[in-house]
C-alpha cells in the first residue's frame, strides 16, 4: 500500500514537473540551459553559414527515425523533356564521337573541333535559363550529359562541367545585378568567355574560408576617372580552366580599414568577376593533375586595382561571398562528381563485363570463375546503388531542393565506390588495364579518380567533419532549434525543444529496441511498395530509429567533443549516407517499373549496404568514450545481435551472371553511355566480341568434348575447328563463327606499344601507337 502511494506521488510529481511547463522550465530547463550555454561550442560566422546553407529533404526523414515512405515513393522519378532527350541522343552522342580520352592525352587538350561543338551547342550554358541565351536544362539533364559525356573522355567531361558548376554562371544567376546577369551569362552560355573560379591558394585547400588572399577598398583611376575601388593581391592554385580562361571568378577577403563603405573594417570574404585580360592578372602555367589534360594551373596579382562594381552583386554583396559559395554548393556538388562517377563507372562496368566473357583462361571465360565473380558482383551492386543516388538527388534539385548534406553524401559515396569499381575493373582487366594507349578503356579513369575524390570537399573531410557534423544539426527535429534558443538565451523556446527532443529520443530508443526484438516484422509500411522488397523498407526503419537514437545521446553523451571526435562522426555519417543511398535504391527499382530480373542487382547492393551500416554502429559503440552508455547503446541497437551478414556468394554470382553477358538489365545498368559504333573503337569492338563469344561457346564446347573423346586431336585452334568440320562434329557455318569469335577476341585483348623512348611529338603519339596481339 506504501509503495503503491509512493509510486502515485512520483507520477503525480513528474506529470506535474514534466506537464506544466513553467514549473518544468524553473526546476529543470533553465539550469540545464545555463550549462548548455557554458559548453556550447562557439561557432564562427562562417560555420554557421556552412550549416545554416541549403535545405533539408530525404535526410531529415532519416533523421526522424521514422521515414516515411510514401513520401520517397511519391517524389516524381525524374524525366527528360523532349527537347533534352533530343539534345542527349544527338548533340552530346556527336561531343562523344569528337573526342576519346587517349586522343586527348596524345594532344594534351580536347580536340579543336570539340572545343568549336561545345561553344556552337552552348555546353557551357547548360545551367544558364534561355533568356539570357543559355539550355536552360533542367537539373536531372544536366546529370545526364555529364554522366555521358564521362562515358567517354574524361577531360571532356570535366572541361563542360566546371562553368556549369560552383562558379560565375551560378553565382551570377543567383546574386548578379540585373546588369552583370544581361552582359555575361550571353557570353558565357555561347562560349566567349570562358570561365574558371579560383578559392584555393595555397596556404587554404580544405579550410577555404581561411584564404590570405586579400583586398583593401580604396580610390584609384579607372578609365581615366577617380573610382571607388580595391587593390587585390592573391596567389591560386589548382584553377580548373584557369590557364584558358577569360573570366576569372575570384575569391578573396575585402577589408575596409579607412571605412569608405561603412564602419566595418574587416568585410569577409568577397567574391569577383575579373576578366584575366586585366593589367597585373597572371595567368601561370599548367599543373598536370595526373596526366588528366583537362586545363588547370595557378593565377595571381598583386595589388590589382578594380572598380567595386567587379563584386558579384555589386559593392552591397562585399563580405558576403562565404555565404553566397555555401547556398550554392549544393547544386553543383550534387551533379558534377556524382555524375562524372557515375559515367566512368558504367564505361567501366559495360566494358569490363564484356572483357571478362570474351578474355579466356584456362579454357574458361574469366568472368565464370568464381574468383573474378566477387569483384564483378561489387561493381554491378555499386553501380547500380550509385546510379540511384545520382538521379534521385538530381530529381530532388529539381523539386527546387537544394540538399547540402546529401550533396556531401552524394559525393562523398558516389566518388568512394567509383574508386572502388575502377580498382575492380583493373584487377580483372589484369595487364590490359595497366598498359595504356588508344585500347585502353579503364586506364585513364583510374588515373583521374583522386582528382574526384580530392575536389569540392576532399573526402576524408567530407566524410569526418561535414556529412554528420551539419546533418547532426540541419537534418535533426530539434537539436538546430536548441542551439539558437541556447544562443538567444530565450528559456521558453528552449524548453520546448528540449522536451520534445528528450521524448524523441526515448521514443526512438524504445523503437530501435523493440524493431530488434522482433526483427522489425511489425513495422507497418505502404501498401504501394513492391512487396519483394518490403522487408528492407522495415528493416531501413529500424536502423533509421536506431541512428536517430544513437546520434542523440552521442550528442549528449559528448556534446561539442563530438566534433573533435572525427572517427565517430565519420560512421555515424556512414550510417546516414548508406540509409541515403539504400532509399534511393529503392526508388529506383519502383521509378524503373518493378523489374525483377534486375532485382539481384537490388539485393546485392542493399544486402551490402546494410552490413556496412550495421559495421558502422558497431565502430561507434566500440570506440565510444563512455563504456556504460556503449552497452546501453548495443542493448537497445542489437538486443539479439548483429543480424546482417555480408551479401551471399549465390547472390553475388547471379549479379557477376548480369554483367557478363548482353540483356535488359546490363543495359539499364549502363543506360545512356556512349558506344561507339565505327570500327577500331574498343568499346565497340568489346560489344561485338561478347556476342560472339556467347555465340561460339556452344560450339567450342562441342569441339572440346570431342578433342577428350579422343575422336580429333588438339592442334591450333583453327586447325581443331577444321579437324571437327571434317569429322562432321561441327558445322562449316559453325567454323565461321568460330573464327568471328576469335579474331574479336584478338582484337580485344590487345594491346598498344610505343618507341621505345617515348618520346613522340605530342600530335603523332595516337598515331604511332600500333596495337600488338
Ligand atoms: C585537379 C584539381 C582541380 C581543382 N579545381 C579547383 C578549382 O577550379 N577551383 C578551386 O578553387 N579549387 C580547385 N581545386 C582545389 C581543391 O578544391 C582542393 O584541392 C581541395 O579543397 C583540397 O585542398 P588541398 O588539396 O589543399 O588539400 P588539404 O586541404 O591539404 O587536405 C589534405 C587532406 O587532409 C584532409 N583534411 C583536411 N582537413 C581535415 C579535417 N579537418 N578533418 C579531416 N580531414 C581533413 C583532406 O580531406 C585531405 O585528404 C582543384 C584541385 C585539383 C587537384
Amino acid at each position: 500500500m506504501i509503495a503503491l502511494y509512493t509510486l502515485l506521488v512520483l507520477v503525480t510529481v513528474a506529470v506535474v514537473i514534466f506537464g506544466a511547463p513553467p514549473i518544468r522550465r524553473v526546476l529543470l530547463s533553465n539550469r540545464i540551459l545555463a550549462v548548455f550555454r557554458k559548453v556550447m561550442p562557439p561557432m564562427s560566422q562562417t560555420e554557421a553559414d556552412a550549416i545554416n546553407a541549403g535545405t533539408v529533404w530525404w535526410d531529415g526523414e532519416l533523421f526522424s527515425g521514422k521515414p516515411d515512405w510514401e513520401r520517397l515513393l511519391g517524389y516524381p522519378k525524374p524525366t527528360l523533356t523532349p527537347e533534352e532527350q533530343s539534345f542527349l541522343d544527338n548533340e552530346c552522342e556527336e561531343l562523344c564521337r569528337l573526342c576519346n580520352d587517349w586522343d586527348t592525352y596524345a594532344i594534351n587538350d580536347l580536340p579543336p573541333e570539340a572545343w568549336q561543338y561545345i561553344k556552337d551547342k552552348r555546353f557551357f550554358g547548360m545551367i544558364i535559363p534561355k533568356e539570357y541565351g543559355g539550355l536552360g536544362f533542367s537539373a536531372y539533364m544536366h546529370s545526364q550529359v555529364i554522366t555521358k559525356l564521362s562515358t567517354r573522355c574524361s577531360a571532356l567531361a570535366v572541361t563542360v562541367m566546371v562553368p556549369n558548376s560552383l562558379g560565375p554562371a551560378e553565382l551570377l544567376l543567383h546574386y548578379g545585378t540585373e546588369e552583370q546577369k544581361r552582359y555575361y551569362l550571353p557570353r558565357l552560355a555561347a562560349g566567349e568567355e570562358i570561365p574558371c573560379f579560383a578559392l584555393t591558394s595555397p596556404h587554404a585547400g580544405s579550410d577555404a574560408a581561411a584564404i590570405p588572399d586579400r583586398g583593401v577598398v580604396c580610390k584609384g583611376m579607372w578609365n581615366g576617372e577617380e573610382v571607388l575601388g580595391m587593390r587585390v593581391t592573391w596567389d591560386k592554385r589548382y584553377i580548373t580552366l584557369g590557364p584558358i580562361a577569360t573570366l576569372l571568378g575570384l575569391a578573396f577577403r575585402l577589408y575596409d580599414p579607412d571605412g569608405l563603405l561603412g564602419a566595418e573594417k574587416d568585410l569577409g570574404i568577397t567574391c569577383a568577376l575579373v576578366p584575366t585580360d586585366t593589367p597585373g592578372v597572371h595567368i601561370g602555367r599548367r599543373h598536370f593533375p595526373l596526366n588528366a589534360v583537362f586545363m588547370n594551373g595557378p593565377n595571381w596579382g598583386e595589388d590589382v586595382f578594380m572598380p567595386l562594381d567587379w563584386i558579384i552583386g555589386g559593392p552591397k554583396m562585399a563580405g558576403q561571398g562565404w555565404r553566397m559559395l555555401m547556398e550554392c554548393l549544393a547544386a553543383g556538388r550534387s551533379i558534377s562528381l556524382p555524375s562524372s562517377n557515375t559515367g566512368m563507372a558504367k564505361l567501366a562496368v559495360r566494358g569490363t563485363g564484356a572483357y571478362a566473357r570474351v578474355r579466356q583462361q584456362f579454357n574458361l571465360p574469366i568472368g565464370k570463375f568464381e574468383g573474378v565473380e566477387e569483384p564483378l558482383a561489387r561493381m554491378g551492386g555499386n553501380l547500380y546503388m550509385m546510379d540511384a543516388a545520382r538521379r534521385m538527388t538530381a530529381g530532388a534539385l529539381d523539386l527546387g531542393e537544394k540538399p547540402s548534406v546529401i550533396s556531401g553524401i552524394v559525393k562523398y559515396h558516389v566518388t568512394e565506390r567509383a574508386r572502388d569499381v575502377l580498382n575492380d575493373a583493373m584487377d580483372i582487366q589484369g595487364g590490359k588495364g595497366i598498359c595504356l594507349g588508344p585500347n585502353n578503356f579503364t586506364g585513364r579513369a583510374y588515373q583521374q579518380i583522386p582528382v574526384s575524390i580530392t575536389v569540392e570537399g576532399a573526402n576524408i573531410l567530407t566524410r569526418s567533419l561535414i556529412i554528420f557534423g551539419q546533418g547532426a544539426i540541419r537534418c535533426h527535429p530539434y537539436v538546430l532549434k536548441e542551439l539558437t534558443a541556447a544562443r538567444q538565451n530565450d528559456a521558453r523556446a528552449f524548453d520546448q525543444a528540449l522536451w520534445r527532443h528528450i521524448s524523441f529520443t526515448l521514443c526512438n530508443g524504445a523503437r530501435a529496441f523493440f524493431m530488434g526484438l522482433t526483427g522489425s516484422h511489425f513495422v507497418r509500411v505502404p501498401a504501394n511498395v513492391a512487396p519483394e522488397n518490403k522487408r528492407y523498407y522495415q528493416q531501413l526503419t529500424r536502423f533509421s530509429a536506431a541512428f536517430a537514437f544513437v546520434a542523440d545521446i552521442s550528442m549528449a553523451v559528448m556534446g561539442g567533443e563530438l566534433k573533435r571526435r572525427e572517427k565517430l562522426s565519420a560512421r555515424l555519417g556512414d550510417i546516414l549516407s548508406l540509409l541515403y543511398l539504400c532509399s534511393a535504391t529503392l526508388k529506383r527499382y519502383e521509378d524503373e517499373g518493378r523489374n525483377a530480373v534486375d532485382k539481384p542487382l537490388l539485393d546485392w547492393a542493399i544486402w551490402d549496404a546494410m552490413f556496412k551500416a550495421q559495421s558502422a554502429f558497431e565502430g561507434v559503440m566500440s570506440n565510444y568514450p563512455n563504456r556504460v552508455a556503449a552497452h546501453i547503446l548495443r542493448w537497445f541497437v542489437f538486443p539479439l545481435g548483429r543480424p546482417y551478414v555480408v551479401a551471399s556468394d549465390r547472390l553475388g554470382h547471379k549479379v557477376a551472371e548480369l554483367l557478363i553477358e548482353p540483356s535488359s538489365t546490363r543495359d539499364r545498368l549502363t543506360a545512356d553511355m556512349y558506344i561507339p559504333r565505327e570500327d577500331g573503337e574498343i568499346i565497340g569492338t568489346l560489344e561485338r566480341a561478347l556476342h560472339a563469344a556467347i555465340a561460339a561457346e556452344a560450339i567450342e564446347a562441342k569441339v572440346r568434348r570431342a578433342v577428350k573423346a579422343g575422336r580429333i586431336e588438339a592442334r591450333s585452334p583453327e586447325e581443331t575447328a577444321q579437324a571437327a568440320v571434317d569429322a562432321g562434329i561441327i558445322s562449316a557455318e559453325e567454323q565461321t563463327q568460330l573464327a568471328r569469335a576469335a579474331q574479336l577476341r584478338n582484337e580485344v585483348i590487345r594491346v598498344d606499344d610505343f618507341p621505345p623512348d617515348l618520346s613522340l611529338t605530342d600530335h603523332a603519339r595516337s598515331d604511332a601507337a600500333r596495337a600488338v596481339a
